[in-house]
């Protein structure tokens, strides 16, 4: 039988069964619009632990949790329970006017004792990660105004970050794909910096450490040039993810941070990907010992269970709001579904589990397995490098090893890759000629033995086509 809204004809196609045509009623994110009334799309259907299926029942092991952000996987009883409960308690309240519920109190408490060791002592309340970092920085310029410095409102971001695609979020994120077409984009209060990718931009005979100073350096010469008084923040992801999984060089982030600190610039990290367990500890900053003013978290915060997410504020920040409120009143910021009941219900199930598991503790022990089993794969010819940390991993594809050319393929290697391991029932993600794996932190050995089989056969036959 034809599901609704798909038409009964194709099943061929892109990783063969499973994708069917669907009718272009939805103008799909991140997807390309040209074909005309219909396109080919997996659409799936349920999902059950790590794995998820299609209309015509077939089984995907999920390698990207989502995108990066069901952690704990379908079908947890827990959380459905929680979010159900809170259904029938209640549906909806807002938290605006000095009116709040029970829930949300009590979650927003628990999120800052979550961060409490980083300096965290207050939350707002978001429905993701674009508009918690859109947050972020309207926060950023509200510090600089209260504490009497209103020229800083310049943010400086990297290039190939991703950071949403609010307008705000859109512009700090250093993506052409993500402004073309738009005119305006980026908005000109940001400036954009280096990538730290040692391996495809260290210089031959430069170390790790040397490029890292030299990636200072040159957040240092964009600061004096646009005049340090008008700075308000850097924003950065700890592991940069959607640009294609690039962990810092050494030393990177204690020379980026001496750099903020001399110009006493804040640091919003954003943590969407890294938070809650990614990188084998609560956050991220923390395993980079980043000391962020601001942080950005979604996605693993409610397991994707229900849009949901926050920025994070440190106590510098947090005590400058509360004496600008004496000039304005209010806070003058909030959105209609930031901190909606049912979305804290579920982030505090989640909470409480990954707390009850120590989730973190489970990635840490499983990092080595995952990163280093996959590492072995930079032996084969086209692929250049292999690189992650915790459970973020990146597979580049090159032509050539040694001058790191591109696979000058029309359809880019990673995508022909991504399309087979689909075919082998393993989801993953292509950025064109980077792989990208990130699965649930709840994996298992066995999770991981037949995502590496998978992979492994996908490759084999890739080697046949590129
Ligand atoms: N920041 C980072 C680092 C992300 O990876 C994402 C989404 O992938 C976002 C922000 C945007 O979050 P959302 O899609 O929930 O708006």
């Amino acid at each position: 039988m034809t599901p609704r809204g798909f038409s009964s004809s194709a099943t061929a196609g892109r990783g063969g069964q499973g994708v069917v045509n669907v009718l272009t009623s939805n103008l799909a994110p991140f997807t390309n619009p040209s074909e005309k009334d219909n396109r080919a799309a997996v659409v799936l259907t349920r999902g059950e632990g790590v794995y998820v299926y299609d209309t015509d029942g077939k089984k995907y092991l999920d390698g990207l949790a989502g995108l990066w952000s069901n952690a704990l996987g379908n079908g947890n009883e827990r959380i459905i329970e929680a979010a159900h409960a809170q259904l029938k308690r209640l549906a909806y309240q807002h938290t605006f006017w000095n009116r709040t519920t029970d829930i949300a109190e009590e979650y927003t408490s628990r999120l800052v004792d979550f961060g409490r060791h980083r300096g965290v002592v207050q939350t707002f309340m978001s429905c993701g990660g674009s508009d918690a970092n859109d947050t972020n920085v309207k926060l950023a310029w509200y510090y600089w105004n209260a504490i009497g410095q209103p020229s800083r409102k310049t943010v400086i971001a990297r290039k190939q970050a991703y950071h949403g695609v609010t307008i705000t979020a859109s512009s700090m994120s250093g993506m052409e794909t993500i402004h073309k077409g738009y005119g305006p984009l980026p908005l000109p209060w940001v400036r954009h910096v280096s990538t730290p990718h040692y391996w495809k931009y260290g210089l031959p005979g430069e170390s790790e450490e040397e490029y890292s100073a030299r990636l200072a350096k040159e957040l240092e010469a964009v600061i004096v040039r646009e005049g340090p008084d008008t700075i308000a923040a850097f924003i950065a992801e700890p592991v940069m993810g959607a640009g294609g999984v690039i962990p810092p060089p050494r030393g990177y982030w204690g020379s980026i941070q001496s750099i903020l600190r001399k110009y006493d610039i804040l640091f919003i990290a954003d943590e969407v990907v890294t938070a809650f367990g990614r990188l084998g500890e609560r956050l991220g900053s923390e395993f980079y010992d980043i000391q962020p003013d601001l942080y950005t978290v979604a996605k693993a915060m409610s397991s994707s269970y229900y849009p949901l997410g926050a920025a994070l504020i440190t106590e510098k920040v947090a005590d400058a709001i509360k004496n600008q409120a004496n000039k304005f009143g209010v806070f003058g910021h909030g959105y209609t579904y930031g901190g909606h009941p049912v979305a804290c219900a579920i982030g505090l199930e989640c909470l409480n589990i990954y707390e009850e598991m120590q989730i973190w503790d489970h990635v840490k022990r499983m990092t080595p397995t995952f990163q280093l089993t996959l590492k072995q794969l930079e032996t084969h010819p086209l692929v250049g490098e292999v690189r992650g940390e915790g459970f973020m991993l990146a597979i580049e594809f090159v032509a050539d090893k040694a001058s790191k050319s591109q696979i000058g393929t029309k359809v880019p290697p990673a995508t022909i890759l991504a399309n087979e391991c689909m075919k082998n029932g393993l989801l993953v993600r292509s950025t064109g000629h980077v792989l990208v794996i990130a699965p649930s932190l709840v994996y298992t050995m066995e999770n991981f033995q037949e995502m590496f089989t998978k992979l492994k056969k996908s490759l084999d036959s890739f080697d046949e086509i590129v």
